[in-house]
């Protein structure tokens, strides 16, 4: 069996046909996997005796002739901010270098109850901080397609494990692109929901106001079904939204005569290269759809980047605070006093971009600037979070970019943190706004870097989003991922 082209679909007619049970599937894809990482260090690390055990579960259900749920059998790795039972959670960090959580996020709660299969966790930036999965504290993870460049980040290994054909879909989260940057970087598909779509109960807090969790697929119903799978209001989350999950899946068929779709004129007045080339066809691809196009304005773009990384610094120097030596982190063994084992621990456990951001971040909360930087941001936020509504009184969604750039090599932009932090001047925006967005593949340039559409809808209305980015890849077909 292939495993690399495995699709939700063709996974659950294999089972259901008896060609092959969860548990063989699952042995396979671990073996595949595990064999496959070194070329990618996507994976940090594997959970094989809780792979089985769910596939065994899905086998027995098939057995006794009931439904094994939506996600039967499908192997998954999820991304390692998501909190595992049992399996380790490292962030990405030396300071979680040995973290077991005691509980497992709604999310992989709600996965293995649709009968998915955790083969293992993956990659990351330090906390989910960075475009390029070079922040993390075990070593970056590189394109599948082209190796010597990053995958994108902060969710890189889950972008490159689907690339890569070593998972079906996987689970990433997004505070200010980390999913549409690194699906676009690897031509795959990655879904940033709503806020408050997804549970963040057991996601580890980045910056509260817009970390969400959202798949990646290597097609857009196959992210369509794993996010309704893991949508709806969770108790354990006071910021999940009690709105109604409509089924995703089957809403994609529909057609996408007519809509509205605004180009917004800040996105695309600097794209002069490729990307923007490739935007420009898959815009007209949607044209002959029968969409309408309009050029639009979202005027408050030009402070976005500055606005995130007022707000976003700002939460993680509070949500970071916890790591302390004293509770889930490793502690320095160096130290005389208490206030010693904190600095050292701290010192010696966080790498440097987050030490940047928790100085950022305590900066702009501090007494005399919060005034003048962190409320400032808000105002900001609450005028890019206008430009969308304003724009959905009239349209049905926004196509733009995901990044001014395909993948870049890696250590290109190591040394230079405002070059890096321009990746993610598209993305940004709708994290603020906290509205729908998603990366769907739209080609590669000439030396055969993937390069990913964004659309953008209004709040809740991610199926118009899928119905477009549906239409639009069964139009050119699906996926541009081709390892190499
Ligand atoms: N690249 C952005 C940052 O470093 C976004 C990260 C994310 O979405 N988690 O903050």
């Amino acid at each position: 069996m292939d495993i690399a082209s495995l699709t939700i679909r063709t996974v659950r007619e294999t089972l259901l046909a008896r060609r092959a049970s969860a548990a063989e599937l699952a042995a396979d894809a671990l073996r595949f996997a595990e064999a496959e990482n070194p070329r990618t260090n996507a994976y940090l690390h594997f959970c094989p005796e809780r792979a089985l055990a769910a596939a065994r579960r899905v086998d027995e259900a098939i057995a006794r002739g009931e439904d094994p749920g939506p996600l039967a059998g499908v192997p998954m790795a999820v991304k390692d901010v998501i909190v595992t039972r049992g399996v380790r959670t490292t962030c990405g960090s030396r300071l979680l270098a040995n973290f077991v959580s005691p509980y497992d996020a709604t999310a992989i709660t709600r996965l293995e109850q649709a009968g998915a299969v955790l083969l293992g966790k993956t990659n990351c930036d330090e906390f989910a901080m960075g475009s390029s999965n070079e922040n993390s504290a075990f070593g970056p993870v590189r394109n599948p397609l082209a190796p010597d460049r990053v995958p994108g980040g902060s969710s890189g290994g889950s972008a490159a494990a689907v690339a890569q054909g070593t998972c079906v879909a996987a689970l990433g989260s997004d505070t200010g692109g980390s999913i549409r940057q690194p699906a676009s970087f690897c031509g795959v598909v990655g879904v940033t929901p709503t806020y408050g779509r997804v549970s963040r109960y057991g996601l580890t807090a980045f910056a509260s106001s817009l970390d969400h969790i959202g798949p990646f697929a290597r097609t857009v119903k196959d992210c369509a079904t794993v996010l309704r799978v893991i949508a709806g209001r969770d108790p354990c989350d006071a910021t999940s939204a009690d709105a109604p999950v409509p089924d995703y899946p089957a809403l994609l068929e529909g057609s996408v005569k007519g809509l509205k779709l605004g180009l917004p004129r800040e996105y695309l007045k600097d794209l002069k290269s490729e990307v923007g080339d490739l935007i420009g066809r898959a815009v007209t691809v949607l044209q002959q759809l029968g969409c309408e196009v309009h050029d639009i304005s979202l005027p408050a773009t030009d402070y976005a980047v500055a606005c995130y990384y007022v707000i976003a610094t700002a939460e993680a120097s509070s949500n970071l605070a916890r790591y302390d030596g004293v509770r889930y982190t490793s502690r320095s063994p160096h130290s005389e006093t208490l206030s010693d084992m904190y600095r050292n621990s701290r010192g010696e456990g966080f790498g440097a971009e987050c030490k940047r951001r928790i100085m950022l971040g305590t900066y702009v909360l501090s007494h005399g600037y919060y005034d003048a930087y962190y409320l400032k941001a808000q105002k900001v936020r609450a005028l890019i979070a206008r430009d969308f509504a304003r724009a959905f009184e009239e349209l049905d969604a926004v196509v733009a970019p995901v990044s001014p750039f395909p993948a870049f090599k890696l250590g290109e932009k190591i040394d230079d943190p405002v070059s890096m932090y321009l990746s993610d001047i598209y993305t940004i925006t709708g994290s603020l706004a906290g509205i729908p967005c998603m990366s769907v593949p739209c080609g590669a340039t000439a030396e055969g870097l993937p390069v990913g559409m964004q659309i953008l809808t209004r709040h809740f209305d991610e199926s118009t989003m899928f119905r477009l980015a549906g239409a639009y890849e069964t139009a050119v077909g699906s996926g541009t991922a081709r390892p190499m």
